[in-house]
């Protein structure tokens, strides 16, 4: 018999569901609010004009492919570190971040955690309720057990921030803690700057260890401002973890950039953690592809093209806050009840409207709305054309 005659058929992914399900629609009004990407206003990925510039220089240089450093380019993971820590960043300067680029922010947080697992096998992982839903997955394949803490409150619409504060609280030392650190994802829901002071001043009385996940830096309120956790945690003192990607930021979903970050108590500790980051990433896949960090890093560097970026990312942040406020006006202006405002508070690409799983299923049936059986809707999705439709479809599905 087959050597694969035992293997089971895996569940499938929800939101992969939902593609074909949406896919396979035919009515010509239909809108897929499930997706986890930015769309522009035509419903369509963007291709930055930023990345086509360098692409085009890059690409008329025709560079030879050769293997790349194990932990990637010093162009690239001095970027990184910039755009993370602050170009004025005092850690930076004592060499006390050791970066690493890694495929897209999933590989980041894979090669945090199979570097964790080596370094504290006994530590338990905990994430937010609810998180990213590959978090649990992608730790648990590491080895790690993974618990919740408590984040969302579906009556305020906000961060239960009491509860989670208490719960980590009561954590034992050397805790892996997972934080979003801005536009929580699926929930919009973010810690406000004063709450980040007291999570920091909570992982230091308990030792506990911070792997900050920073997937959507620019989505927020911008470049700098949305990285507040990132820079509390660096003023503390305290070792900690960061993953960050350029998939949403530079609409670079399937070049996969992103980098691993690792903040350290000194330059010589720097070396030797670096020493082992590499050890895990060559015996996952030896070094990273060049194009996308190639990219990345020519954006960045080269003045105009980074402010032709700057000027992008605030373009797609402004379109998803102008989604956001338009959807509540419309819903408003349908005669709806219900105080949908917080949609407007929520930050990043998604948002927890609240709406049932009933309610999805007949967004869905009557309307050919397709959105996350938790009532998370991605604001990016909609548009000029859609939103309208939307905003009657709900309106008649709360009424
Ligand atoms: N972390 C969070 C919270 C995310 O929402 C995502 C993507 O949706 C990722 C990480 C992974 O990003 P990437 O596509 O760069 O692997």
């Amino acid at each position: 018999s087959s050597i694969f005659a035992a293997v089971e058929m895996a569940p499938r992914d929800p939101i992969l569901g939902l593609n074909e399900a949406y896919n396979a629609d035919t009515r010509a009004t239909k809108v897929n609010l499930g997706v986890g990407v930015y769309y522009d206003d035509n419903g369509k990925i963007p291709l930055l004009a930023a990345v086509k510039t360098a692409e085009r220089t890059r690409l008329e240089t025709m560079p030879p492919r050769g293997y790349q450093p194990i932990e990637g380019p010093a162009a690239y993971d001095q970027a990184v570190q910039k755009l993370l820590f602050g170009a004025d960043s005092e850690l930076l300067a004592a060499g006390r971040v050791v970066t690493a680029q890694a495929l897209g922010g999933t590989g980041a947080l894979k090669i945090g955690a199979d570097f964790l697992k080596r370094l504290n096998p006994a530590a338990k992982v905990y994430i937010s309720d609810p998180s990213w839903e590959n978090h649990r997955a992608l730790f648990e394949s590491a080895g790690f057990e993974v618990e919740n803490y408590p984040y969302y409150d579906a009556e305020t619409r906000g961060v239960n921030f009491a509860g989670m504060k208490s719960f980590l609280q009561g954590l034992p030392a050397g805790s892996i803690i997972v934080l979003h650190a801005c536009c929580h994802n699926p929930t919009g829901a973010d810690l406000s700057d004063a709450q980040w002071v007291e999570v920091v001043e909570v992982c230091r009385e308990k030792g506990l260890v911070p792997f900050l996940d920073m997937a959507y830096q620019g989505f927020a309120d911008g470049i700098d401002a949305d990285a507040v956790a990132v820079r509390l945690f660096s003023t503390s003192g305290l070792q900690f973890f960061v993953s960050s990607s350029f998939s949403k930021s530079f609409s670079l979903y399937g070049e996969r950039v992103g980098a691993l970050s690792v903040v350290t108590a000194s330059k010589e500790e720097s070396a030797r953690v670096l020493s082992q980051l590499k050890r895990v990433i060559r015996t996952n896949y030896s070094n990273p592809p060049i194009h996308g960090g190639a990219v990345v890093a020519a954006v960045l560097s080269n003045p105009e093209l980074r402010q032709l970026w700057e000027d992008e990312l605030a373009g797609m942040r402004d379109r998803i806050r102008a989604m956001r406020t338009g959807l509540v006006e419309q819903l408003k202006a349908k005669g709806v009840a219900q105080d949908f405002s917080f949609v407007a508070a929520q930050r990043g690409m998604f948002s927890y409207t609240g709406l049932s799983a009933a309610q999805v299923e007949t967004l869905k049936n009557d309307f050919g709305i397709y959105a996350v059986s938790t009532g998370r809707i991605c604001l990016a999705a909609l548009n000029s054309g859609n939103i309208g439709y939307v905003a009657e479809s709900i309106a008649q599905v709360v009424k």
